[in-house]
């Protein structure tokens, strides 16, 4: 958490450092679960060169790459989502958007 923070880990930046967190670990983890790179540029599962890259993605994976983890592992996307609230809590808001975007389409 500490290296996702430029220079040193603030209560200013927290969030920031979270969010870099969040969208490396998932990007990872996705790769865990044997997905490749994704061609749409705001996937979390698409590839970056550097943090100032990843700041641009989405903490969110696409459609496309949701359904590739979802045919390997079985889970209830609507309760992975909602689950998700955490975000808001967090002050992340912009990702909880997509996240509720999201769970709108789905209804
Ligand atoms: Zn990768
Ligand atoms: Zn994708």
């Amino acid at each position: 958490m500490y290296r996702f923070a430029d220079w040193s880990l603030t209560e200013s930046n927290f969030n920031k450092g979270l969010e870099r967190l969040i969208k490396i670990s998932s990007h990872e983890i996705g790769h865990m679960f044997r997905i490749s790179h994704c061609l749409n540029a705001n996937c979390v599962i698409n590839g970056t060169n550097g943090l100032g890259e990843t700041d641009t993605h989405f903490a969110h994976a696409c459609s496309l790459c949701q359904q590739k983890l979802n045919s390997g592992i079985r889970y209830n996307n609507r309760k992975r989502m909602t689950d998700l609230k955490h975000f808001e809590k967090q002050h992340l808001h912009s990702e909880w958007s997509r996240v509720q975007k999201d769970l709108n389409i789905i209804k």
